[in-house]
């Protein structure tokens, strides 16, 4: 078992009419909840870190830990660059090993965006390292991104089919409209954008932002053409509440195994309905 591209796992997915989820890790705790949980449905995972992630845990740590936890659980782990914003970050972190990246550019106009994208695939490519980029821009708060709703705006098919042929990249995350974090009001998925954006593309799509998104609707975007579903906020939501609760009722415990556990299967419970939605389920190799 060991560290894998997600370029295979999204082609699968893509073939068979499925979604790979993509969850965002931030400790140990967290990437064995996820492992928990994929090994015992036998779905593929991708793992997924911000440059938050690796600057509260070392690339080097969390990518020894994910190894080790692959050979633990018999299954390959996909360890991803979530919204990585230069070359010179990534090409430290695949000559670490990882080899799934994104490099979103999608703050820069159009032709800067590919300069950055080609550099990022060219670099890549040569290392067995799939890459995803972003058009569109998503509003919402995630780290150290915060994008405000006049900054947001939802990809063009047009300008989707003329970035995959100027880049050349894997995948792409498209504006649909879904937003990073929680919602304020109910989300409006564009899906006739999303069609038409599909009718133009022949690569995996990506949807960013599927936390508190309704099950139907991320099902619909699936059946749609999204082959990845990106969720962050709502593990951590249910990881923070279950320890409060915790905390609520032991007010004197201080013991991490208690408190962890109970968080770990409290992230479970969201793990599972997420892998049940991108019916991902049951799809490992054998
Ligand atoms: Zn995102």
């Amino acid at each position: 078992m060991s560290i894998i591209s997600t370029k295979y796992l999204l082609q699968d997915a893509q073939a068979k009419g499925y979604a790979i989820p993509a969850f965002n890790i931030h400790n140990a705790e967290t990437i064995q909840a996820i492992l928990e949980v994929c090994q015992e449905m036998r779905s593929p995972v991708i793992l997924a870190g911000t440059p938050g992630t690796y600057k509260h845990i070392a690339i080097e740590e969390i990518y020894a830990l994910c190894d080790a936890y692959s050979a633990s659980y018999h299954m390959p782990v996909a360890l991803h660059l979530d919204h990585h914003e230069s070359l010179d970050d990534i090409r430290r972190k695949v000559n670490i090993g990882v080899r799934s990246a994104m490099i979103d550019g999608s703050h820069l106009p159009f032709d800067e965006n590919v300069r950055l994208v080609k550099s990022v695939v060219d670099f890549c490519h040569s290392q067995d390292c799939s890459v995803e980029a972003e058009l569109g821009r998503l509003g919402g708060m995630e780290d150290d991104m915060n994008v405000d709703e006049e900054s947001t705006f939802l990809t063009s098919p047009q300008d989707a089919q003329r970035f995959i042929e100027l880049t050349g990249v894997d995948s792409l995350a498209v504006a649909i409209g879904t937003a990073h974090g929680l919602y304020t009001k109910p989300p409006k998925l564009d899906f006739q954008r999303l069609a038409a954006i599909r009718n133009v593309v022949d690569i995996p799509l990506v949807l960013h932002g599927a936390s508190d998104v309704p099950d139907e609707f991320v099902r619909r975007a699936i059946e749609l053409g999204i082959c990845k579903v990106n969720v962050a906020t709502e593990l951590k939501i249910a990881f923070a509440a279950a320890v409060r609760k915790w905390f609520d009722e032991n007010p004197d415990g201080n013991d991490p195994r208690y408190y962890m556990r109970v968080g770990m299967d409290a992230m479970k419970d969201v793990v599972r309905s997420k892998v049940t939605v991108c019916g991902s389920a049951d799809r490992l190799e054998k």
